[in-house]
């Protein structure tokens, strides 16, 4: 990975968590990444949204970043359930995920959706985090590098660039499931996807966005994972659940030569 990208870990907690342990776990990342300590690496914590202010105090005063898992595009109305991007940011966040697969599945978000929720990401002044991937059968058939190029085509905002967007590739296949494509198959859908971000934000702007892969990331295969040109990080669901994993799984990122 070039210099001029610094890795980023990122744990999406998904719908667990209640506040006794998911404020422990937090406090025991924080431990490990204290405001004081130089780290080669970022680290993305994306709580459940009950959590995220709570989370927010547990973390203050160290290196750990704070996230969302998903915003509505408006910026307020009537939306019940939904929380905003400006609302995310007011209490402390810096990412927010969009476009998971599981939000395109239970949702029914398709990419324009996820298009105007990553615009609205970066309107409030945050960074989105864009997902694509293909499901089994797409793979099966050969579709993979069509489908991920044509989510990202309509994923990505106009307003993006390489300081508020970052890409994550999850094939649906991998996720949750410990199965992941193998490394070749990773870099090959990985250096189309910053072929294709090239054309969208020019070759400087796509060389410096971060781009991750998710999908049964964890301690015994990260380091061959996080070794790939142009893997620039993980974005890890089950795996972050444990601090110990999600904290081998950021050791395992290159170090700055
Ligand atoms: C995810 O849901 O973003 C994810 C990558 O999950 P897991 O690491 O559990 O496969």
């Amino acid at each position: 990975m070039p210099a001029v990208r610094r890795p980023l870990i990122a744990g999406n907690w998904k719908m667990n968590g209640l506040r006794a342990d998911g404020l422990a776990r937090a406090g025991e990342l924080s431990s490990l990444m204290p405001a004081t300590g130089q780290f080669s690496f970022d680290m993305l914590i994306c709580p459940p949204a009950t959590l995220i202010e709570g989370v927010g105090d547990a973390i203050r005063g160290s290196n750990l970043l704070l996230g969302g898992q998903d915003c509505h595009f408006s910026v307020n109305g009537a939306h019940t359930g939904d929380v905003s991007a400006p609302m995310l940011a007011d209490i402390g966040c810096s990412h927010v995920i969009v476009g998971h697969s599981e939000r395109r599945a239970d949702h029914a978000e398709d990419d324009a959706v996820v298009q105007a929720k990553a615009a609205a990401v970066i309107a409030a002044g945050l960074i989105a985090i864009v997902c694509v991937g293909e499901t089994k059968d797409q793979r099966k058939q050969g579709e993979t590098n069509a489908v991920v190029a044509g989510q990202l085509a309509g994923s990505v905002p106009d307003n993006a660039n390489q300081e508020n967007l970052v890409l994550a590739y999850e094939p649906v296949w991998a996720i949750g499931t410990g199965l992941t494509p193998t490394a070749d198959d990773v870099q090959e859908v990985h250096a189309m996807m910053r072929a294709k971000l090239a054309e969208r934000i020019g070759d400087a702007g796509a060389h410096e966005t971060n781009l991750l892969y998710g999908g049964s990331v964890k301690p015994s295969n990260a380091e061959e994972l996080m070794a790939l040109a142009d893997v620039d990080g993980a974005l890890v669901g089950g795996a972050s659940l444990n601090f110990n994993d999600f904290w081998a799984i950021a050791q395992a990122c290159p170090k700055p030569a």
